[in-house]
This record gives structure tokens, sequence and C-alpha cells, in this order.
């Protein structure tokens, strides 16, 4: 019996590549199939190596067999709707999907290179859970997470007048942040907003308990947990009919455990870890919203996937979260300010093409943009994925 040998990745890489160049039959095979496939063709340099160090060498060579996508389980197929509702369009664009293909956003007509396809509000704004400290002591806007130049109001610049807080050291940048922040009077000061809008709920809470929330979200750095509860009170906030909670119930949703269970093999905590962390996350905020509703668990995970999936910079818009991924998208997203954005076209865009951002950085390779994606629930296979693959290919042949 030969001594084993361990063979580096580059070898491994190169010899599949061969593999497959040779007998394109071997794609159709599963890791463990391949594996033994390799064995027996290296029985006489006797190699060591695992289906787990295979799958590793392969996926950081782009490498994939045909039954790679059911191995590698993105969570995507865990995906689903509560509803087919869709928030009003604008003119231009419109919705085409079903609750069981996914949807997408398609253009109605012509827009040229430049143009403006829509613009968006956000239904929810999260602050970072990092600066949590820093927006109770009013340094930052209590909605959008701006920073607040504090002085006399009066003497300041117009863009720079803040609104106080009359009851806490809270501020907001703007006016308008301050009329968009419809929770804080509740979950701070048990005190119902002042507004005139006779169609929002009143919101039950208790503080004790959001506070307690805060801190938890807070103490894990944990962003999308709060993302959520803002998601849930805002929506019970303007009560469970309404065209907001509408919207938020029309969004993507996924089973937080099934999204972990298939990024966890890509480095974090260990499930049990996890899973601790939401429950407790859970108790407290099921305590807070006791008054005025029962939150259960599933609800609970299901929210989190979603405000993981949904939301661009701790922000949930409607219409943007159905448009799709593209590494060469058609659109691009412009900031105006702190919360709104407008879609632009990034060329001309013909009427009935389907819209696309980037879920990731463009400038990235194949590889990082891959691996980026897969948090996001998927393989990439638009056209420059498929391509630069085969140039990839060229290359290490
Ligand atoms: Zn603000
Ligand atoms: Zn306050
Ligand atoms: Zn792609």
């Amino acid at each position: 019996m030969v001594a084993e040998y361990t063979p580096g990745d580059r070898e491994v890489a190169g010899f599949v590549i061969s593999l497959l160049k040779s007998d394109p039959s071997v794609e159709n095979l599963n890791h463990q199939q391949l594996l033994d496939r390799i064995k027996e063709e290296k029985k006489e340099e006797n190699w060591s190596l695992s289906v787990k160090r295979l799958k590793k060498i392969m996926k950081d060579y782009n490498l994939f067999l045909k039954s790679a996508a059911k191995e590698f389980s993105p969570y995507s197929k865990h995906i689903f709707y509560k509803s087919d509702y869709v928030p009003t369009l604008g003119p231009g664009i419109r919705l085409v999907g079903t609750k069981k293909r996914g949807r997408g956003l398609y253009a109605s007509k012509k827009f040229n290179k430049g143009d403006v396809i829509w613009t968006e509000e956000p239904l929810v704004v999260a602050p970072d859970v990092e600066y949590l400290d820093i927006i109770r002591n009013g340094d930052m806007c209590r909605y959008c997470g701006k920073p607040v130049l504090k002085g006399v109001t009066s003497l300041l610049r117009k863009e720079d007048q803040y609104v106080q807080c009359n009851k806490c050291a809270a501020n907001w940048c703007s006016k308008s942040c301050r009329r968009s922040d419809l929770v804080h009077d509740e979950l701070v000061h048990g005190t119902r907003e002042p507004t005139k809008d006779k169609s929002l709920k009143h919101l039950n809470v208790s503080r004790f308990h959001w506070e307690l929330f805060e801190q938890f979200a807070n103490r894990n750095n944990w962003n999308a947990v709060y993302l959520y509860a803002l998601m849930l009170v805002n929506k019970l906030k303007h009560g469970k009919d309404s065209e907001f909670a509408k919207t938020i119930d029309g969004l993507a949703y996924v089973n937080q455990e099934k999204r972990q269970e298939s990024v966890l093999d890509l480095g974090s905590l260990g499930f049990e870890q996890l899973e601790q962390v939401w429950k407790e996350g859970y108790a407290l905020l099921k305590e807070a919203l006791k008054p005025s509703y029962n939150l259960s668990y599933e609800e609970y995970l299901n929210g989190i996937g979603c405000a993981n999936i949904n939301n661009i910079q701790l922000r949930i818009y409607g219409i943007y979260a159905m448009v799709n991924h593209n590494c060469d998208p058609n659109i691009e997203i412009v900031h105006n300010n702190w919360t709104t954005f407008k879609a632009v076209a990034k060329r001309d865009i013909e009427p009935n093409e389907e819209l696309y951002t980037t879920y990731v950085n463009p400038e990235d390779n194949l590889k990082e943009r891959q691996t980026s994606l897969y948090y996001w629930g998927f393989i990439c296979r638009c056209e420059r994925c498929k391509r630069e693959g085969v140039e990839n290919l060229k290359i290490s042949l």
C-alpha cells in the first residue's frame, strides 16, 4: 500500500477540470460520487481527500456540479409569500409574478438612460442598533439615524434645524422625520404621538420590556431583529387592514432557521448558540407587545428572515423589494437624502424588459459575488455569471 498523499487545492481543482474536460458526464455526479471517481483514478497516488474539502475547493474555484444547486441548498426554495398584494405602482412599471414563482418588476414603457423610473420613501427605517445609546441622547435622529447638530435651533441653518422631543432627550433631524416616527411616543413614553391622523391605532406596549429589547438588540449588535420589531410595531400602529400592513405582508418571507441552516457552514456561531439568542430576543419582544399583540415564535422567525432579505441599509421599501438581482443591473439607486431614493435607468430600457438591481457590489469578481449572493439565498445564473464562469474555466485550463 502506497502512503497517503494530500494534494494541494490547485492540484485537486486542476484534476477535476481535466476530468470534466475528458468526460462531460462527470458534471452529473454528486460530490461523493465525484470523490469516489477521483480516488479511483488516483489510486496509485493514494489521494487523501474528504468530501468536505472537495466541496470547498470546488466552490473556491467556481466549479459547479449540476447537483450543486441542490447540495448547496440555498434557502431560496424556502421563500414564501403570504399574499399577492401589490403596493400602488407609478406609471411605467408593473409587477409580474405569482405566489409560487416569485415576482419581478418590469418596465411598461421605454426609458432612456438617466430617466428616473420611480422614487420611493421607505415604509420602515431602522437606525443601526450600535448607535441606540447615541440616539437616546439626541445626537442622532431618532427616526433615520442622521447625526444631529445640537445647538440653539433658531441659530441653525434651515437644513440643520431639528425637532426636539418634549419628554426625553431624543431629537429628529427634520420635521419630516418627526412626522414619520409614529411609534416613539408610545414605545418610549406610553403616550399617543401628536398626530391628527385618526386612522392610526393606539399602540399599547410594555415600555419596560421594549427598553430591555432595545438593549438586547444593541448588545448582540443584531440589526435584523430591531428592524423587524419596528416593522411589526408600525404595522400595528397602522392597523392590519391598512395599505401599510398589506404591503408589509406582501413582502417575501423566509424562516430565519431555514435561512441559517443553509448559510451556517459559511462560518458563524453554532446553531444552538444562535437559537439561544433568537429565543432571548423573542421573549423580550413578546413581552413588550403583549398588551396589544400575541407574537408567536414562528411569526417572529419569519419576520426576521423577511427583514434580512428585504432591507437595504436597514430600510424597507415596498416597490424596491420586488426588484430581482442581476450582476449586470439596468437600474441604479440614487439616494436623495437619508431615506428616499430614486431608481434611475442605467441604460436604455425597452418596454416589457425586467428591471434589475444588484444585491452585491458589481465590481466584485465572480467568486466574491457568488459568495455574497449565497447569503441572499441563491446561486446567480445571470448572463454575466455564466460568461465569467466559462472564462474562469478557460483560464484554469
Ligand atoms: Zn432624520
Ligand atoms: Zn421622547
Ligand atoms: Zn450573476
